[in-house]
């Protein structure tokens, strides 16, 4: 009996001193540091039976993941996602079905005109060069590419407004290329957890590139943009709610390691 109530204050203790430690984990400045350390890609990579693990929890809890981005084609994915540049899916979620009504190809498009597309875009960020581009590219796609959203991830990126991160989304929803466009959310999520460290986007999405196996490549970009768009969110991450959060090498995280 006294051994019994030895061991189990001897837990309660442990268990405390875990407690506390978490606590002190969760202060704003521990994270801000924490975040300063990931960003930089000083973090521990995860090795491969970690990246494993974890993209088998992912495929299990969301074995077709989708992108929140509304289009309807080709054409209007590489529209909504050149809009989405420093703005949020919900906010060109609003403004894209009335463009896309009056313009859902690139000859449309064109006809539609830059004054009109600028005013349907203008609750958007940054829509005066974004209808600019739109137009730009749109003419572009009608010269030299048919009227066609190429499969060529050099052509797309000769399209005005367009990047290496917006040709990466295209190539994997469109044409269903197993690209990562790395985004701010991937970014965190690569460096914080130890999946793929890197200083810069180009660096990390190498690393996911290398790292990442072939079966879990197509869908791995919806994965991690979820799971940084809702789990681990830039400010307060949902340690608590998070599928991989016994992996994760962030020391910011305010779940521990390994169970109580
Ligand atoms: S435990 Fe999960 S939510 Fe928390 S920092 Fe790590 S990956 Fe992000």
């Amino acid at each position: 009996m006294a051994r019994n109530t030895t061991r189990k204050t001897i837990r309660q203790r442990l268990d405390a001193a875990r407690k506390g430690r978490a606590a002190r984990l969760k202060s704003g400045r521990a994270q801000a540091k924490a975040d300063a350390e990931a960003g930089h890609g000083e973090l521990p990579q995860w090795t491969k039976a970690e990246i494993e693990a974890a993209f088998r929890r992912f495929a299990a809890a969301n074995p077709t993941p989708r992108g929140e981005l509304q289009s309807i084609n080709p054409f209007t994915l590489l529209v909504a996602v050149v809009l989405s540049a420093q703005a949020t899916d919900a906010g060109v979620n609003k403004a894209t079905p009335a463009l896309f009504k009056l313009a859902d190809t690139p000859e449309q498009m064109v006809k539609l005109g830059e004054p009109r597309v600028r005013a349907l875009i203008k609750t958007i960020g940054l829509y005066r060069t974004k209808a600019k581009n739109l137009i730009a590219l749109s003419r572009k796609l009608v010269s030299e590419h048919g009227g066609e959203v190429p499969h060529d991830r050099d052509a797309l990126e000769a399209l005005p407004g367009v990047g290496r991160k917006t040709a990466n989304v295209v190539l994997n929803v469109a044409f269903g290329e197993p690209t990562i466009a790395v985004d701010t959310h991937i970014f965190r999520v690569g460096n914080r957890t130890g999946l793929a460290v890197g200083k810069t986007p180009l660096e990390v999405e190498m690393k996911l590139n290398e790292v990442v196996p072939e079966r879990y490549r197509l869908h791995a970009h919806h994965w991690l943009i979820l799971h940084g768009r809702y789990v681990c969110v830039a400010r307060r991450p949902r340690c608590e709610k998070c599928l991989i959060a016994d992996l994760c090498k962030w020391p910011g995280k305010t779940v521990l390691s390994s169970p109580a």
